[in-house]
């Protein structure tokens, strides 16, 4: 009986024309159905603000993941040093050492180091109708899109600061004042700070004093 039910199944798919799906897609439907983590530089119309906070972390967490397998397989390692790869975003090499550079005069618990290889993280360019973000590819890996269009309407080093800033733990608040690295295009394109103020700094060091603990 349940012999003939499988086989019931088995005609459905290939009368579907699933069967003749290659292995490779069928394993990576899942990965594809999973709402990826993005946290942009303004609103996103398309994503609820429930959405973005149950996604809030995601992006962070892949990082941290990144960071911990590294100590795994060097355990001698005294800093929380987290590496990020250009090569994919050749026209932001300025802007991305200017975030390095602010991010690590800012914060004392972890710092940003480019890499030739695959880095801990990615910053990717080109052009997406939603902006500058930080997402995940999906397999746990992170990576930051900065956008051609938003990154001339908007301060290049602010919005690529704030986009780092969400590699290092920190969520959207566009509702804050220009003070504020992660109040994003929130306060709109005459904002140029792109320094964190000194609670984004507080949050950052607690984030990571808290990683370190958690990979130890
Ligand atoms: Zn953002």
């Amino acid at each position: 009986m349940k012999r003939s039910v499988l086989s019931a199944a088995l005609g459905l798919a290939l009368a579907a024309g699933l069967a003749t799906l290659p292995a490779t897609t069928a394993v990576a439907a899942p990965a594809a159905q999973a709402a990826p983590a993005i946290q942009g530089y303004i609103p996103a119309a398309y994503a609820g603000s429930a959405a973005e906070t149950a996604n809030n972390r995601a992006f962070f967490q892949a990082v941290v993941a990144s960071v911990k397998a590294k100590r795994a397989a060097n355990p001698w390692l005294q800093t929380v040093t987290v590496t990020y790869d250009t090569a994919n975003a050749p026209s932001f090499t300025s802007q991305i050492a200017s975030a390095a550079q602010i991010w690590n005069g800012s914060v004392r618990n972890v710092r940003l180091q480019e890499t030739g290889g695959n880095g801990d993280f990615s910053y990717y360019e080109g052009s997406d109708s939603q902006g500058s973000y930080a997402s995940t590819d999906g397999h746990g890996h992170g990576y930051v899109f900065l956008d051609y269009q938003q990154n001339q309407e908007y301060d290049s080093v602010r919005v690529t600061t704030h986009e780092t800033g969400h590699v290092l733990g920190l969520p959207d608040h566009y509702s804050g004042p220009c003070s504020e690295l992660m109040s994003g295009g929130g306060p709109g394109p005459s904002c140029t700070n792109p320094y964190p103020d000194a609670n984004e700094r507080s949050q950052v060091d607690y984030l990571w004093a808290n990683g370190l603990a958690a990979v130890n």
